[in-house]
């Protein structure tokens, strides 16, 4: 009886030896791939005469997005982590049109969207409507992970919420002065400060995810491309991963983000180019948007067809890149 415990004390040990050892190749493996990037934006149509106090302010949330995304591949977490964690940062600015900044309705209210998607096996989530909802982005990525389904709105989605666990906030936690007057002045602002992350991770895998209040007086229950998969958002490994900003209805009727995916996929088309013909047709139909898009090597797009969309991107450079307007 002894010696059979030592004997499984003794297989025991080697098993923990064993698997240490496949550790430390996996994560010098990693270090190795160097292939690990992750791209941001922050909506599309952002007007040349904003304070150089806003400019400042959103560069920062973008690269401190940025930065998250990346450590959190870096410490070996995948593509959707580092798409949710660098989603939440942006929805908590009040800067962005996303969680805590998201615009209001016509009827002076604000209902969000967001949705998410892996790329390694085509598993998607997307919450619509919702109002009570801190983090959008963490509601898609639970209806993607823990239900049969892929999308959720208004109060279904609140409930999915709620007996998730997920924050759920007073609609007064959303409250913006600015944005409210807006509405009120039944302005049509330009599309701008919705959010979306793509990420490559070192496993290989890309994750897309996008997160919005929708445009500023729209009516209620309007549901914009963001959290249609296939129009806000695509992510397919080995090929290409997608978020989008601009006029949603355009976009859904073009399905922009697998149409990028599609043209580099049956074309061969580099993502610039699929990103850059997919953004030239917006433009033919008279639709103002952007997107930024990864293919499976870790390659950016940012493409737009407005003034500017605020963007960054980060690969093992290691430096980051944020911009707003056109580069000079
Ligand atoms: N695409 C979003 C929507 O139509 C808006 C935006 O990107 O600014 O809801």
């Amino acid at each position: 009886m002894i010696h059979k415990n030592l004997l499984l004390i003794m297989l025991l040990t080697i098993k923990k030896a064993l698997s240490s050892i496949l550790l430390i190749f996996t994560l010098s493996a990693f270090s190795e791939i160097n292939n690990v990037s992750i791209i941001i934006h922050g909506g599309a149509g952002w007007s040349a005469d904003m304070s150089q106090d806003d400019i400042d302010g959103i560069k920062k949330a973008l690269e401190e997005s940025a930065n998250k995304g990346y450590e959190v591949m870096l410490k070996g977490g995948t593509s959707i982590d580092a798409v949710e964690e660098a989603i939440v940062i942006l929805e908590d600015n009040p800067l962005f049109n996303a969680g805590k900044g998201a615009v209001y309705t016509s009827e002076f209210k604000q209902e969000l969207d967001a949705s998410i998607m892996d790329g390694s096996n085509l598993n998607a989530g997307a919450a619509a409507s919702v109002t009570n909802v801190k983090n959008p982005i963490r509601l898609a990525r639970h209806i993607m992970e823990n239900t049969n389904h892929v999308m959720f709105s208004s109060k279904g989605a609140e409930r999915v919420a709620k007996e998730a666990g997920l924050e759920i906030v007073y609609p007064s936690y959303f409250y913006s002065k600015e944005k409210l007057e807006r509405a009120k002045k039944k302005q049509k602002e330009s599309k701008m400060g919705t959010v979306g992350v793509v990420a490559l991770d070192a496993y290989g895998n890309i994750a897309a995810g996008t997160s919005t209040g929708g445009m500023t007086n729209k009516k209620p229950g309007r549901i914009g491309d963001s959290p249609i998969i296939g129009a806000g958002t695509w992510a397919e490994n080995n090929v290409c991963g997608v978020s989008g900003t601009g006029h949603g209805e355009y976009f859904i009727r073009l399905g922009v983000a697998k149409e990028i995916c599609a043209l580099m996929k049956y074309q061969n088309l580099s993502v610039e180019q699929a990103a850059q013909t997919v953004i030239d047709k917006l433009r033919d139909m008279g639709a103002d948007g952007g997107v930024i898009a990864l293919d499976s090597n870790g390659n950016p797009a940012m493409i737009f067809n407005t003034a500017g969309m605020a963007r960054a991107y980060k690969n093992s450079d290691d430096s980051t890149y944020v911009e707003i307007y056109i580069d000079k």
